[in-house]
Parts: structure tokens; sequence; C-alpha cells
């Protein structure tokens, strides 16, 4: 399915004007698609079907209200790894039972509220944070439901700052010592074991990482029910990548993956828990800006435009491809343009060298596929206000989120000399 595309010559999200909605909201904005996320959501289900299987939609991708409340009416789970999340999952009505809590280094007054709430489980990441929840439940008179997150030292074959399965990473448990950390689990008090947990990095573009680290987690999973611990539960994490780049369509489907999930751990008879983020929401937004000024420095041309990278880090931060297009078609003689952000970094660069048709100031430009990891991880560096966000829903569109005024921003601070 395809939410964005041009009809009679203009950029739509499903059958809504990207124009219409400029004009009623300003630039730059995010813009999703319901029917994208929805679709995404029930392919993953769909693949998933042979299995008693929980998607727990990974909040961190996209942590708006409306978002998850889409996925939570289709019966998602949430994957959260901070108390903000965990209380963004709830109030969008995920309910405990259905969140598991991921996370490097859980603090203890974010264990005590997850046990308070009586999530579905932790996904433990050290023998510290192990011991941290057990005095915790002890003293609430609580049950820990846990896993380990096993560190399977697979290489994701992705950007190296989200590769999170090499034994160099910091996350998870070393699977040498996986063995050990259940035995003491099995002795402490408020802990229950039920099962095993994995995530290997983000935006894989091969099924080859996710079968070597799934088949390492089935092994382990046979020789600690050897040991006489239960294993009932083997969350499989996410990771699963997306096409960027129009041009490519080379992302895994998610029938494939599920493929590769159902041979490795197929036999273990296991409930499975996945943690999708980027694939069921980064292809479900984009962002629009506006071009303010074009300029040429020597023998490269600028689109300045209204978004900047405290919008969208991907570009600066992982160097990320993003497909750009205008907003109409044109028949106009194409250019080679730096794509920019007014921003005072040279990093503030969307794209080098991109073919576009010839654009000028007021035009409007898309970015594709910045529905995920787009509006969570923005600023409001050079004290630009974090920009809205819109869903469409066939010919109707809302904000989602609105644009803050300078004021309220501006309030946040307290000047000294009025502190009392
Ligand atoms: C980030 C993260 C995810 C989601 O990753 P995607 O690449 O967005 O699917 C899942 N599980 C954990 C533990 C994570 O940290």
């Amino acid at each position: 399915m395809n939410a964005f595309a041009y009809r009679d010559g203009y950029y739509h999200a499903q059958d809504v004007a990207i124009r219409h909605i400029a004009d009623a909201v300003g630039t730059p904005f995010y813009c999703y698609s319901r029917a994208a996320i929805e679709a995404r959501y029930d392919a993953f289900a769909d693949a998933l079907k042979d299995f008693n299987a929980l998607i727990c939609y990974a909040v961190k991708a996209n942590s708006n209200q409306a978002l998850i409340g889409l996925l939570a009416a289709r019966g998602a789970g949430a994957d959260v790894v901070s108390e903000g999340e965990m209380r963004r999952a709830l109030a969008a009505g995920i309910p405990a039972s259905k969140i598991v809590y991921s996370g490097v280094a859980k603090t203890v007054h974010e264990i005590e509220f997850a046990l308070q709430q009586n999530i579905r489980q932790f996904n433990v990441e050290s023998e510290q944070e192990l011991r941290a929840i057990s005095a915790a439940a002890t003293r609430l008179k609580k049950t820990a439901r846990v896993a380990f997150r096993i560190n399977p030292n697979v290489d994701a074959g992705t950007h190296e700052k989200i590769s999170t399965g090499k034994s160099e990473n910091k996350f998870g448990i070393g699977i040498d010592n996986a063995k050990a950390a259940y035995d003491e689990a099995r002795k402490l008090p408020g802990i229950e074991v039920c099962g095993v947990d994995m995530h290997i990095g983000s935006q894989i573009m091969t099924l080859n990482p996710f079968k070597a680290a799934f088949s390492r987690i089935a092994e382990l999973t046979q020789e600690l029910r050897d040991a006489g611990h239960t294993i009932s539960t083997i969350d499989l994490g996410g990771g699963l990548g997306v096409n960027y780049d129009n041009l490519n369509d080379n992302a895994p489907t998610v029938n494939d993956y599920a493929r590769v999930a159902k041979e490795a751990v197929g036999h273990l008879d296991c409930d499975i828990i996945v943690e999708p983020g980027r694939s069921l929401v980064g292809n479900a937004g984009v962002l629009v800006g506006s071009v303010i000024y074009t300029k040429t420095n020597g023998a490269s041309k600028f689109l300045i435009i209204d978004a900047a990278m405290n919008d969208f880090l991907r570009p600066s931060m992982y160097n990320a491809y993003h497909t750009i297009v205008g907003g109409r078609q044109s028949n106009a003689p194409e250019e080679f343009y730096d794509v920019v952000g007014p921003v005072c970094e040279t990093g503030d660069t969307f794209a080098r060298k991109r073919k576009l048709p010839l654009q000028e100031a007021g035009d409007l430009i898309i970015i594709e596929g910045t529905g995920a990891y787009g509006s969570v991880m923005a600023s409001s560096y050079n004290t630009r206000p974090m920009i809205p966000e819109v869903l469409v829903d066939g010919s109707e569109f809302r904000v989602i989120r609105r644009r803050p005024d300078y004021d309220s921003m501006i309030a946040l601070d307290i000047p000294w000399g009025n502190s009392d």
C-alpha cells in the first residue's frame, strides 16, 4: 500500500493534499498515515499467526499517544525503555499485562513503578539490575517476571550506532554468562524467570543476522531447560529494516522474517514476543518543510528548507539516506541540490547532490520514511519550536501534537533573581 503518493500532480497523504495540511498547520510538520500503520501492524500479526505471539510496539520509535492508541486498539503490546514510555503506553490504553520493559539500566524508582503496574515482563540487562529488581519486588511484596536480554554476539550488519548484539556493545548479558545469570535468578526472592530475550540492533536489512541470533537463542533455551529453568517466552526483539530509498526495495518482508523465526524457535513451543518499532511506523510518516531560499555557492546549489536537524536527526546522526521529493510533480529541468536546514551547523544537511526538479522559495519539500526515530529524537536546538504532528485518516486529518508557542518555551526557564 502506498499512503503517500502524487495525485493529479500534487503530493497526497491518503486522500489529503499535503499542501492543504501545510496551509492549515504551517510547515514544518510530521504527517502520518493511519492506514499505513494499521496495514503494517496487520501484516506483522498475520505473518506471526502460527505462533502464540504478542507484538510489543517499541514505543521509542514514535511515542505519540495517537499512534500508540491506534496500535493498542488492534491488540498490540508495548516495549518500553523508561518510566516515561511506560506511562505513555499505559495512558494510550496498552494494558500492563502487555508491557515489556527493556532498557540498559533501570533505576530503582523505575523498577518500583513497573512492579506497581504489574507489567508482563522485565528484560534484565545485568546481574546488578536483577538484584535491584529482586530487592524492590521483596520490599513491595510483588513478583517480577524476568527474562535476561542475551547478547548473542552476532553482527547485525547495520550502522555502528544502532548495532547492539556484539559482545563489545553495552547491551545485555553475554551468552556465555547466561546460564550463571539464570542460576542466580532462581535463588533470588521476588523473581520468577519466564523467558529469554534478545535485540541485536536496528535497520537490519538481511535475514542472516536474525537467523544466527535466533538459533543461538534457541540453543540456549534448550540448555536452560535442561538445567531445570522454565523458559516459556522467547522475546525476539525488533530491528527489522525498512526501505528508505524509493529506488530500492530490498528490506526483508515480515513473512520472510516470520519464516526465519519459525525455523529457528518454532519447535520450542514458546510464546513469542516481537518488538518492532521502525518496521511498523517508519514508512508511515513523512516530514514536510518549505523552501525558504535557494542559493549557489561555488559548484553547490542549496535548497534551504524550514525543517532542520533538530526536527529530524537521522541524516546528521547516522548519515541516513531518505528519499526527498517536491510537493508537486513538475517537468521543470532537474538540478542537483544539497538539501539543508537553517541551523548553525554544517551537519544540518538532509542530503547532498540530490536530483530534484527546479524548486523555488515557498515550494513544499517532503522527506519520506520519517515515521520512526523522527519526532522522538527532535529537540528545540536554536530555540526552534518542536514541530507539530498530523495524522491522516482517509480524507480527514488532525493535529496529534501541537506546536508549542515561544512564550511557553521561554517560560520553562527561571531567570536568576526570580528563583523564589
Ligand atoms: C529500539 C529497540 C527496539 C525497536 O527497534 P526497531 O529497529 O525500531 O524495530 C526493540 N527492542 C529494543 C530492546 C530496543 O531497544
